[in-house]
């Protein structure tokens, strides 16, 4: 039985910006038209019922919700307290744990001192300095969002703020981004690479040169962010830097969705109860994660006998060819599924950021060795100085370990389906 301990709620299927790059609405996926707007305290109820009979006839006794959207903040506070009285009240014997992803644009004083009293910790998503943030992350007005969502930030700190998602864009130069952060006093940040896949490539990528082995236009970008990063004796928690530090130092079961080897363990809920794989992989084309598994209706385990939720469950062992022969493969994990997808084979292939892959993941292995004294670095099973030439080489060479072929299969058959 798989452990499922993360689930994100889509509690509001709207929001109160139209952000450019957003898979909910703005990178091929439509169904959430046909979705309530908000997810109702009567799908709440059903959820913590299938929650409390997936626990007991598991034996997980934890579990995280992420208050999600759309904007999440657009539903009322008292929404919040009786969502979490419904689902603690219901299931007594789990012990939960809350958190909220908003774009911070309506969040004041009295929102954090809510969330504060009930323990959920409140991430806000911004996108750089002003001139950055308000290219991407606008009202519907077309009005930028940096005024309101830099305010928030600024009361948030000390009132409860638990860190900033930001989506990497290259064209910030990194010590101005550096200095935004400092300078909104921002103590935990975390870095996502934009969505796309091999038919629509995320803007940082300029197409002419995309697939040359020396164009690494997101690793150039990390690694100089890293560089600056590290020479602040102040600086904050960066959590890609820190989960990729971790994994070269070797530490058990470090990993996430973009990264390593573990298992990805988080369902989404959709508003109308629907219970289904990870949202962003929207981003492949239309309806892809629908399924027709809802919390009314479905235990939380009918999840895991679909397919696509197998293969993002699995993403980290299930990759093509390439990734299995490539020296780096314990880190990188063949990256995030969505960003693997091409219309004519699905899944069957490295990410899009493979070379940016190996040339991070190299850099900070070597910078980790470099910090090393030699008898520690001998202990290190395993972990050697990487040449990023070498890597590229050797995942050009004939591949000697062969994929499953059932494997194979599976990947392709999330290829474009043809539309007659
Ligand atoms: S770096 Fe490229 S080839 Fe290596 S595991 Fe990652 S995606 Fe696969």
């Amino acid at each position: 039985m798989k452990e499922v301990n993360s689930y994100v709620l889509k509690v509001a299927s709207r929001c109160n910006l139209n952000c450019s790059y957003c898979y909910m609405y703005n990178l091929g996926d439509t169904t959430y038209l046909k979705q309530p707007k908000f997810m109702s305290l009567h799908t709440i109820t059903a959820l913590s019922v299938r929650l409390k009979a997936y626990c007991d006839a598991t034996g997980v006794d934890y579990i995280h919700i992420i208050f999600h959207g759309g904007e999440p903040l657009l539903l009322s506070q008292d929404y919040f307290i009786d969502c979490i009285e419904i689902l603690k009240s219901t299931s007594s014997d789990i012990k939960f744990s809350f958190s909220v992803q908003t774009n911070g644009v309506t969040i004041n004083k009295e929102w954090y001192d809510l969330f504060k009293a009930n323990n959920v910790k409140v991430g806000i998503s911004l996108d750089g300095p002003k001139k950055h943030h308000d290219e991407f992350r606008l009202f519907h007005n077309g009005k930028g969002s940096y005024d309101e969502v830099a305010q928030a930030i600024r009361i948030g700190n000390g009132n409860g703020l638990a860190g900033i998602l930001m989506v990497i864009n290259t064209n910030i130069p990194t010590r101005e981004f550096y200095q935004e952060i400092k300078e909104l006093n921002v103590g935990k940040l975390n870095l996502l690479f934009p969505d796309g896949h091999y038919d629509r490539l995320p803007n940082g990528f300029d197409g002419l040169k995309f697939g040359d082995d020396n164009y690494t236009p997101y690793a150039d970008w990390l690694i100089e962010l890293f560089l600056i990063w590290k020479s602040d004796r102040l600086r904050p928690i960066i959590r890609l830097f820190e989960t990729l530090i971790e994994m070269v130092a070797g530490i058990d079961g470090i990993g996430n969705q973009g990264f390593g080897r573990t298992k990805n363990g988080v369902v989404v809920i959709e508003t109308d109860g629907g219970i289904e794989v990870t949202d962003s992989l929207r981003a492949c084309y239309e309806g892809i994660t629908r399924n027709g598994i809802n919390v009314h209706t479905s235990n939380i385990e009918d999840l895991f006998k679909d397919d696509i939720f197998e293969v993002y469950y699995h993403a980290h062992d299930m990759v093509c060819e390439q990734c299995l022969n490539c020296p780096v493969y314990d880190f990188c994990g063949g990256g995030f599924l969505g960003n693997r997808f091409a219309n004519h084979n699905g899944f069957n292939n490295p990410t899009i950021y493979c070379r940016d892959m190996i040339r991070l993941i190299s850099f900070i292995q070597n910078d980790f060795l470099q910090s090393l004294p030699l008898d520690a670095i001998n202990s290190l099973k395993g972990v050697q100085k990487l040449s990023y030439a070498d890597v590229i080489e050797d995942i050009s060479k004939p591949f000697l370990v062969k994929i499953d072929d059932d494997v194979k299969q599976k990947l392709i058959s999330f290829k474009q389906p043809v539309l007659i």
